[in-house]
């Protein structure tokens, strides 16, 4: 990637990796991915590590380089509420593409949970589908009826080969009519849930990303949460759509790398360094 874009390797402070499933953000690894098999606790930070140090060398700093993994949503919900929301100190973005998933960002800091756990609604189980299989192996989750894989699954046939949430996406786009029937439907499902979200969290936006996120599906989340949800919970929430699109999960991740860069424990222990007597600096 680096040679790709004609950059200069001596000047690459980290590397951020956006992944489609739950992270454990400390060791840097996957944990039980529905959508990754096979990737259950991967050591891709060490992997990637080793990787960089073999063909491109140390860091800038010497060692091996930073590298930071994360949820897809997590860090597109960091990009996009820094990049038009900064004022917003409780923001949700709701990622609907092949899988489901949310990032919390709370005064400027994506929420985790304590193992990264945070936001993981793909796979809560509504009430009446106890038929659906979903990828993570249970029946009747919400990704199993309302996900981008799930509406493919049913357009198929009907709208020739459609396989991902990327292909629901062109028939959005080509105004296909069951698409957008099932887009508004899947829209109302994740609404559902999504009334206990804002409720839990009073938030002063949420942001519906990823292929799904057109009018049809905004039209049905919208309908059940201005129906489901108490008056004072929505009074002062904006629905909104992504604005900063494909990119978001890429400045999400570069976003984290500078964060990472400037993070006060690293900037103490550079003070420390310089500061220090035996450092023969002054
Ligand atoms: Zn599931």
């Amino acid at each position: 990637l680096i040679a790709a874009a004609g950059a200069d390797a001596s000047r690459v402070c980290g590397v951020g990796l956006s992944v489609p499933g739950p992270v454990d953000w400390e060791a840097g690894r996957v944990v039980e991915p529905p959508i990754m098999p096979g990737w259950d606790r991967y050591p891709i930070r060490e992997r990637l590590q080793d990787a960089y140090a073999r063909h491109v060398g140390a860091s800038l700093e010497g060692g091996p380089v930073p590298v930071l993994v994360d949820n897809d949503a997590n860090l597109m919900a960091l990009a996009e509420q820094q990049a038009n929301h900064r004022d917003c100190c409780a923001f949700v973005l709701v990622k609907v593409s092949t899988g489901i998933g949310a990032g919390v960002v709370v005064d400027g800091h994506v929420y985790r949970g304590i193992d990264g756990g945070a936001g993981d609604i793909g796979h809560i189980r509504v009430h009446d589908r106890a038929d659906a299989l979903c990828m993570c192996g249970s029946y009747g989750c919400l990704a199993a009826v309302a996900s981008g894989r799930a509406l493919a699954k049913e357009l198929s046939g009907a709208a020739g080969n459609a396989a991902s949430g990327s292909d629901v996406r062109r028939l959005l786009a080509e105004g296909h009519p069951d698409a957008i029937r099932l887009a508004r439907e899947a829209g109302r499902r994740v609404g559902e849930v999504l009334v206990t979200v804002v409720t839990l969290l009073n938030p002063g936006v949420l942001m519906l990303a990823g292929d799904l996120s057109g009018v049809p599906f905004m039209t049905g989340v919208r309908e059940l949460l201005y129906q489901r949800a108490m008056p004072r919970t929505t009074a002062n929430l904006q629905i909104v759509t992504s604005r900063l699109g494909d990119h978001a999960g890429l400045i999400g991740a570069a976003t984290t790398v500078v964060d990472h860069l400037y993070s006060p424990e690293r900037a103490d222990a550079r003070l420390a360094g310089i500061l220090s007597p035996q450092s023969g600096r002054p």
